[in-house]
């Protein structure tokens, strides 16, 4: 029977289809070689039948409306719930808070891409029937991420209404190609977060991949990107990918996910405030109902009551203005508390680096050398301004900072030079 796969009732699939929908994805692949050589070689010539180069081949994603809106909230897409369904009594109660403050799209992940083996990985298929009976009690569209064929035949065959491809699996287009393989034929809603690394035209293929295999209900998350450096994001927004991303591709719908670009609760807020006055359509907002005892993402995540009195103040006339302002300037505080830091650190380097500069002068002291060295001084600056100017740094800051800590550190070797004589 074409519409089973692997003991899996897959009523999506089309059972006369000729393309063999319901088969696994490598039985498929050999039996639709010759149709697939086809595609591809369409794909890669021109009329002409010359090849195409690979920065010609536009994309040509026409979505179709995904039907999301909210028409009761000011913001038009709002999706909320938990980072994982925990358990059905947790899940059942972030659910009808939600609902019961009129969110329509209830997310909850029940497959977790955790960075590191060992923590909680989700439910798995146990959560599903769960969320049949969030969709049953409250009405609401149910959302789960899905990383394999697995994760997406089970999703559907449980009605789940729309899958969302998570930032590790998008920037992975063979688990991507799996999946719109998987779903070929179906009529689910698919929301693509960004890869974890910003890569535009991976993002964009992702969704080629999807709506090559006939998904027309397609939309992106912008969720953030890995860094491994300074932040106080847990993910960096640099809000130029999705501006980009929203130019190349105007007519499909943009969700921000503040809950993952801020990694603490206190920044989802600015961080939802700042995407809104961008112009993204809505947003995507990690909610539990004991946040700081959650299995994944406690930081992040906030009780639906404070979801709503965020929502309100998102909602408030001149919220959209991109203006920081009431208790939503905790963007500022935790940047300013960031500088705290880094100047901390400066102060305790500079520290670090007199102490040494003083051995150096005992050093000097004890072989009759004078503490200043014009060449070795002039050899340091220029060291300095080349690194500077690589790391992007103005010449005359770096020239100026280290002609004042150069001469702080003659100082103090004069200083111990005196106190030797
Ligand atoms: C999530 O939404 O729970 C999730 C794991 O997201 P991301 O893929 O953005 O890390
Ligand atoms: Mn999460």
């Amino acid at each position: 029977m074409r519409n089973r796969v692997n003991g899996v009732d897959c009523p999506w699939l089309n059972e006369g289809s000729s393309k063999a929908t319901g088969l696994n994805s490598m039985v498929r692949e050999a039996m639709c070689l010759s149709d697939w050589q086809n595609v591809v070689g369409q794909l890669i010539t021109d009329s002409n039948g010359t090849k195409k180069a690979d920065k010609d081949m536009e994309p040509i994603i026409e979505t179709e409306p995904l039907g999301l809106d909210n028409p009761s909230a000011a913001i038009p897409v709002v999706i909320s719930g938990p980072c994982s369904a925990e358990s059905e009594d947790q899940t059942m109660r972030v659910a009808r808070e939600l609902a019961d403050g009129g969110v329509n799209i209830f997310r909850a992940g029940i497959w977790k891409p955790r960075t590191r083996p060992g923590s909680f990985e989700g439910m798995g298929v146990t959560a599903l029937p769960w969320l049949r009976s969030v969709k049953e009690e409250t009405g609401m569209k149910c959302a789960v991420e899905v990383a394999t064929s697995y994760h997406a035949y089970e999703a559907l065959k449980h009605g789940i209404d729309i899958l969302w491809i998570g930032a590790r699996t998008t920037a992975n287009p063979f688990a991507v190609q799996e999946i719109a393989t998987a779903i070929e034929g179906s009529d689910v809603t698919v929301l693509v977060k960004n890869p974890v690394n910003p890569d535009i035209d991976l993002w964009t293929g992702a969704m080629e991949r999807l709506y090559r295999a006939g998904i027309k209900r397609l939309g992106a998350i912008h969720r953030g990107f890995s860094h491994n450096g300074r932040s106080p994001y847990r993910n960096m927004p640099l809000w130029d990918i999705p501006i980009e991303f929203r130019k190349r591709h105007p007519g499909m719908v943009m969700i921000n996910d503040p809950s993952h670009i801020a990694g603490k609760r206190k920044l989802v807020a600015p961080v939802a405030r700042k995407a809104l006055s961008l112009g993204f359509d809505g947003i995507f907002v990690e909610s539990h109902c004991d946040p700081d005892n959650a299995l994944s993402d406690s930081g992040q995540q906030m009780t639906p009551a404070d979801f709503f009195s965020m929502l309100d103040r998102l909602s408030e006339k001149g919220g959209n203005s991109g203006e920081l302002s009431g208790s939503d300037d905790n963007m500022i505080d935790e940047l300013r508390s960031e500088i705290d830091n880094i100047d901390g650190e400066l102060l305790t380097a500079l520290l670090e680096r007199m102490e040494v500069a003083r051995e150096i002068g005992v050093y000097k002291n004890s072989r009759s050398m004078p503490p200043l060295q014009p060449s070795r001084w002039s050899e340091l600056l220029n060291s300095r301004l080349e690194k500077g100017s690589r790391l992007g740094l103005r010449k005359e800051f770096v020239e100026m900072l280290f002609s004042f800590i150069h001469k702080e550190s003659v100082k103090l070797q004069s200083e111990v030079r005196s106190d030797r004589v």
